[in-house]
């Protein structure tokens, strides 16, 4: 199916690694121009050069947290491009905590981090993506949005308040932008290979701890999702394919949901 997107311009906030690098790598499949960001420069170099041989790639050090560093990286796209056509906020981490065991401080950095990697971008694009016609935000959020598990408990609520804020931008951008989500489950990528690195029991190979891990959660389909299954999600909902589709996500979690 051609998704209509070619010859567009995308931003891809950690495209450098896991679910952003695979959604760069898949939107510069269907012909766009991708601007990747990140802030381990030696980790970002490494994604453009594995990007570049698929299309027209910019990648820009930044902090997402970092007002200035993201209206840089913004000046820099409208240098490179002068249009942004889709922006994907994936940059982040999840944080594992009880609610005994995080800080005051964790729960100020971890709304920070969760509220201001989607505020700070949207407003630093906000101009561009209400030029281009056909502008579209893509949020990348986790299944515990909707679903906590006690031993994220900051993380999980933090990730509800976004889908709330999304909601709301999606009703505020309308008609012009779309505003929509893909909430993940457990997915293979940088975050799961450093919690495996971290192991205690280091008898176990990759492929079976993450197979284990698979069983302990029930995951219905057996195993841990893909960046690319994932990648085509956001691919669909940032696309004039989903030109009627707004303020609503799109389950990425291999039937880990126990809501209907
Ligand atoms: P990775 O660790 O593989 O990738 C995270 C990317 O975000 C990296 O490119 C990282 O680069 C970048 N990043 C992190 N913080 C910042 C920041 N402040 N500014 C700019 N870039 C940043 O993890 P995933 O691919 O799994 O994560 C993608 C998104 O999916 C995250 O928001 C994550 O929380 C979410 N998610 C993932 C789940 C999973 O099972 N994988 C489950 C639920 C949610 P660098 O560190 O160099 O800045």
């Amino acid at each position: 199916m051609d998704l209509g997107l070619r010859g567009k311009v995308a931003v891809v906030t950690g495209g450098s690694s896991g679910i952003g690098l695979a959604t760069a790598r898949r939107l510069l499949g269907e012909g766009m121009a991708v601007a990747i960001c990140g802030r381990d420069p030696v980790r970002l170099e490494q994604a453009r050069a594995s990007l570049s041989s698929h299309g027209d790639v910019l990648a820009q050090q930044c902090d997402i947290l970092d007002k200035a560093n993201v209206l840089a990286l913004c000046h820099a796209v409208t240098v490179w491009r002068g249009a942004c056509d889709l922006l994907v906020n994936n940059a982040g981490q999840g944080r594992v905590s009880t609610f005994a065991d995080t800080t005051d401080e964790a729960w100020h950095e971890e709304l920070t981090l969760k509220f201001f990697s989607q505020i700070n971008t949207i407003r630093a694009f906000e101009a561009m993506l209400r030029a281009s016609g056909q502008g579209a935000i893509v949020a990348v959020n986790s299944l515990l949005a909707y679903q906590p598990e006690p031993h994220m408990v900051c993380t999980s609520a933090a990730r509800a308040g976004v889908q709330n804020l999304l909601k709301s931008l999606a009703g505020e951008l309308a008609p012009v932008i779309r505003v929509n989500s893909v909430v993940v489950g457990l997915i293979e990528s940088g975050q799961w290979d450093r919690r495996f690195a971290a192991r205690e029991d280091k008898s176990n190979d990759r492929d079976t701890w993450f197979s284990d891990l698979a069983r302990k959660k029930n995951i219905p389909l057996a195993r841990l999702g893909l960046p690319e299954e994932v990648a085509n999600a956001i691919a669909f909902l940032g696309s004039p394919v989903a030109s009627y589709t707004t303020g609503s996500q799109i389950e990425i979690s291999g039937g880990l949901s126990r809501h209907i």
